[in-house]
């Protein structure tokens, strides 16, 4: 059983990001890129279920810019076998994304792909649905624990008040949420061996997808500034300036 993992190379969380002056969107010039941490989460399970014997290959995924190599290379370092980086210089949109997805869902066959739940940098939580649209394949999103067998993945998830579990049947997309697992340390040896995985380049013309750009970014703004705080002497004072100027008593 094959399993194909996206992974978007995005701003490492650890950045505090900066608006450009001309708010059409953020500065990510000579800024830190990691791999998107929920994806490092669905290379995890994926390996997990290679190593638990369901699944026989790991391929990771990545739409993008050269550098997307990079975020290939950990996830081959995590423990994918292969990987496949969908090279363009076009800022690619979610709906642009899960068609290069939905293309190679249709060549490679996987019986699983597993996405992250979002990008920390678009925030879209878009790219697994409408991948599972597009494919006409069944999907669970924001699994918090997966389960395969005969046939069939049992995904439980993360709803308000509980814990919901579907079964799917094969092939489906699933998106990961952040208690699934944690992943692992990658090693220096696993980066060495990871240098000698394959990696193949293709086109999203060559994978027959207009990746034209669908969506037009208006205007990108900071978050509004916290207007600083003021220490009270005692908690007299402060009963008092909550019943008589912040009204909330
Ligand atoms: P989003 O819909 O943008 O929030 O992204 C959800 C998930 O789709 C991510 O966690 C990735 O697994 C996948 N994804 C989004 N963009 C890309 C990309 N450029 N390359 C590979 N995977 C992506």
């Amino acid at each position: 059983m094959k399993i194909l993992v996206p992974v978007k190379r995005v701003v490492d969380y650890n950045v505090k990001v900066r608006v450009k002056s001309d708010g059409s969107g953020v500065d990510i010039a000579n800024v830190k890129m990691s791999m998107n941490p929920f994806d490092e989460i669905a290379v995890e399970e994926a390996v997990r279920l290679k190593e638990a014997g369901v699944a026989t290959e790991v391929i990771a995924v990545s739409c993008g810019a050269t550098q997307c190599q990079e975020t290939l290379r950990t996830a081959l370092a995590i423990g994918a076998d292969r990987a496949i980086l969908v090279e363009s210089g076009e800022e690619l949109q979610p709906l642009a994304v899960a068609k290069l997805l939905k293309a190679l869902v249709d060549k490679e066959q996987p019986q699983l792909v597993i996405l992250g739940k979002q990008a920390i940098d678009d925030d879209s939580n878009q790219t697994g649905q409408m991948l599972a649209a597009l494919a006409g394949l069944p999907q669970a999103t924001f699994a918090s624990k997966v389960v395969v067998a005969d046939g069939q993945a049992q995904v439980t998830r993360e709803v308000d008040g509980g814990l919901e579990t579907l079964a799917l049947n094969l092939p489906a997309v699933i998106t990961t949420d952040l208690r699934l697992n944690e992943p692992r340390y990658v090693t220096l040896p696993n980066i060495m061996k990871a240098k000698k995985k394959p990696l193949e380049t293709v086109t999203p013309e060559a994978l027959g997808v207009d990746v034209a750009p669908r969506l037009k970014t208006l205007k990108v703004s900071e978050p509004a500034k916290r207007s600083a705080g003021v220490k009270v002497p005692d908690v007299a004072t402060l009963v008092d300036k909550l019943k008589n100027e912040a009204k909330v008593l």
